[in-house]
């Protein structure tokens, strides 16, 4: 579904590299965690997929053109109820009027918040505005997922709820994912595979593959420094 090849990145001609030859495939459908410490590159990698950010040098390709993106801040529009957010992407995608409404309770029902269309961001707290933002993103109707951690800003007990439905989400829509934690813990509660980025400059250096039952752990001497 994505392809990414000797991907490098500087901001600026002679700033320094923030992305050094990278290069990844991720497979239609796979669930990826890209995992990092802070400023390892991990948001930057993430938009140069989500065509926000050109490349240095180096080629990315997704296969079924472009992706929907879901960021820290849920971004809504604070005047609109959370059933228009979701209206809105559904007009953007060009769905006829008449069927916005229908498919935008539809959507919100599968975040678990069909009784909060009439609700506007304000009304909401942070964990169900995370759930309209994800609404929102599977309203705009992409293969491919990207997630820039969209749950960090949570209490780990509304993180893990959410892990629970974004995993569904995953299962009952095929979608390719891509999500970006500094957080292991998430890291290894999510991924089908996993990547460590390490830093300066960012690159691939380690990879895990965990199994959908059985322990799902990685380790390795970077993962600890990043767990303290
Ligand atoms: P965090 O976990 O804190 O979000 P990150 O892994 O997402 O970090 P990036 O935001 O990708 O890191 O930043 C990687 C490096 O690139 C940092 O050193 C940052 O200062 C630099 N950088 C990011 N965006 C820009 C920009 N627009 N202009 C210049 N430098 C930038
Ligand atoms: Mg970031």
């Amino acid at each position: 579904a994505i392809r990414i090849d000797g991907l490098s990145k500087r901001f600026g001609a002679d700033g320094p590299l923030v992305l050094e030859d990278v290069s990844v495939r991720i497979e239609p459908g796979e669930f990826v965690c890209l995992l990092g410490a802070s400023g390892c590159g991990k948001s930057t990698l993430l938009n140069i997929i989500a065509g926000l950010e050109l490349p240095s040098s180096g080629t990315v390709t997704v296969a079924s053109g472009n992706a929907a993106v879901m960021f820290q801040d849920a971004a809504l529009f604070p005047w609109l109820t959370a059933g228009r957010n979701i209206e809105l992407a559904l007009k953007l995608r060009g769905v006829p009027r008449e069927k916005r409404r229908g498919q935008a309770l539809e959507l919100l029902d599968v975040v678990n918040l069909a009784d909060a269309a009439r609700k506007r961001p304000h009304e909401l707290s942070g964990g169900m505005r995370q759930r309209v933002a994800l609404a929102r993103s599977l309203a705009q109707d992409r293969k491919v997922l990207l997630m820039d951690e969209p749950f960090a800003a949570l209490d780990a007990i509304t993180r893990d709820l959410l892990h629970e439905e974004l995993e569904r989400v995953w299962r009952e829509t095929g979608r390719t994912i891509v999500f970006v934690t500094h957080n292991v813990r998430e890291a290894a509660r999510l991924g089908q595979r996993v990547l460590l980025m390490s830093s300066r400059p960012g690159r691939i250096a380690n990879e895990w593959r965990l199994a959908d039952d059985g322990p799902r752990r990685i380790e390795s001497p970077e993962v600890s420094r990043l767990s303290i």
